[in-house]
């Protein structure tokens, strides 16, 4: 019987726990204990490796395990938000999936322990926090011997390939795909086995179909997951070595996977080219899991185009002089950057005020363009500009335009708000949500 309330990272839930038995599928008993499980596996998992000892809002955090009919769930500082809607097979509950508790629970957890990301102004941080979802609800499911030992079994110990475990959320998917056909992929809402490539977000188009990338976060989330899922799987071959992965090994990568990911999220400095940032982290912290490790993360980031040839071997010297390095991270400040942009042209007078992705560097890692040439990072206020145009096209922000043009977005769900005062405006985050009513 999971313990909700055990701590560090207790949940509350809004309505009291069904007595504990066995419950059909689709009775508000069975949801109960299938999100309780779900919540503590995950919660436990990441208490450890990170380490956390409380939530970013503290001590609980609320869950709201079906909040009416929507196709959706979110995060949003204050509780975990789940929705029901209308699919083929009959009702779909997101409360239901553990894929999608883990999913929303991990903008939680990253939010816990890097809440400078949650206002940043930047396409590829807001992409990377539905990456570290997806990558919570993978490393989640992990933590089950009996779904380790029945992945091992069906990919023949090739745990990159497409199976259960890389395919999030197959019902919530199939729900939205009987609406919108081309907004999720044809077998789940997402894959991690999938071979996206690094492109500037600000070159793709702002939304697009699920089979082509955009600067859309869900969308943009794919290239950073696809690496992590590539990863985890070279990462279990170097430790099988010329014996076949068991399920005890899967165990411990994913454990060593959880803290190279918190550690490298900890130390990366938060700027416009975060992915290559978070993936030279990666690489210097796998060291310290196997000496094998940082050749063979290197080797994904750099076929995904998240790191370039050039970073991959800056990050040997760097590696070499650790102690320099710790005095250089050392500069690097808690909070972010604010900057002033220009407003007019989504209607507003005075200036829209940001955080910018601009923190100090400790050393250059940077993507690579499809020529393998380094891709040179747009500054803190291009990238926070081309943010929040993206935003706005996309009609996500709340606010009242005071000089002209009005879009109706309609009844679009909301992740930002414009505060205006004394003339002037700030742009705030109100939720990170599952992107479903982006369709
Ligand atoms: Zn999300």
């Amino acid at each position: 019987m999971p313990d909700i309330a055990h701590t560090p990272l207790a949940f509350r839930f809004s309505k009291p726990a069904p007595p504990a038995a066995t419950y059909a599928q689709n009775t508000k008993e069975f949801r109960y204990w299938t999100a309780a499980e779900a919540l503590r596996r995950g919660a436990d998992f990441w208490a450890v490796v990170v380490p956390l000892t409380a939530w970013e809002l503290g001590k609980t955090l609320p869950v709201l395990l079906d909040e009416g009919q929507d196709l959706n769930a979110y995060y949003d500082r204050k509780a975990l938000n789940f929705f029901h809607g209308p699919s083929p097979s009959g009702t779909v509950y997101s409360g239901e999936s553990p894929d999608v508790i883990c999913h929303e629970m991990g903008h939680a957890i990253l939010d816990s322990f890097k809440p400078q990301l949650w206002g940043a102004a930047s396409q590829e941080v807001a992409a990377f926090h539905e990456s570290f979802g997806d990558m919570s609800a993978i490393l989640s499911a992990l933590q089950l011997q009996s779904l380790r030992s029945d992945i091992l079994s069906t990919t023949g110990g090739k745990l990159a390939q497409a199976s259960r475990l890389s395919r999030l959320a197959e019902q919530l998917g199939a729900a939205i795909r009987a609406q919108m056909p081309d907004a999720v992929e044809v077998d789940c809402l997402r894959n991690a086995a999938n071979s996206f490539t690094y492109r500037v977000p600000s070159s793709l188009p702002s939304s697009g179909p699920a089979s082509q990338l955009s600067s859309e976060p869900h969308s943009f989330s794919r290239v950073f997951t696809g690496a992590f899922f590539e990863i985890l799987g070279a990462m279990l071959q170097i430790k099988a070595g010329a014996s076949p992965p068991t399920e005890a090994m899967l165990l411990a990568v994913s454990n060593e996977m959880g803290s190279i990911l918190a550690i490298a999220i900890k130390a990366a400095s938060v700027v416009s080219d975060w992915y290559a940032q978070v993936a030279a982290q990666m690489v210097l912290a796998s060291k310290s899991a196997d000496e094998d490790y940082p050749s063979a993360l290197k080797a994904v980031f750099v076929r995904r185009q998240i790191l370039s040839l050039h970073s991959s071997t800056t990050l040997s010297l760097v590696a070499s002089a650790p102690a320099a390095m710790a005095e250089s991270m050392a500069a690097v400040p808690g909070t972010l950057p604010q900057i002033a942009l220009k407003a007019e042209h989504y209607g507003l007078e005075g200036l829209l005020f940001v955080d910018a992705p601009g923190q100090h560097r400790a050393f250059i890692a940077a993507a690579a363009s499809n020529n393998a040439q380094p891709i040179a990072a747009p500054t803190g206020a291009d990238a926070a500009q081309h943010f929040v145009d993206d935003l706005f096209t996309r009609g996500r922000v709340e606010y009242r335009p005071t000089v002209h043009t009005v879009l109706d977005h309609q009844k679009r769900l909301k992740t930002h708000r414009v505060v205006s005062s004394g003339g002037n405006h700030r742009l705030e985050r109100i939720l990170f949500d599952c992107g479903l009513c982006d369709h």
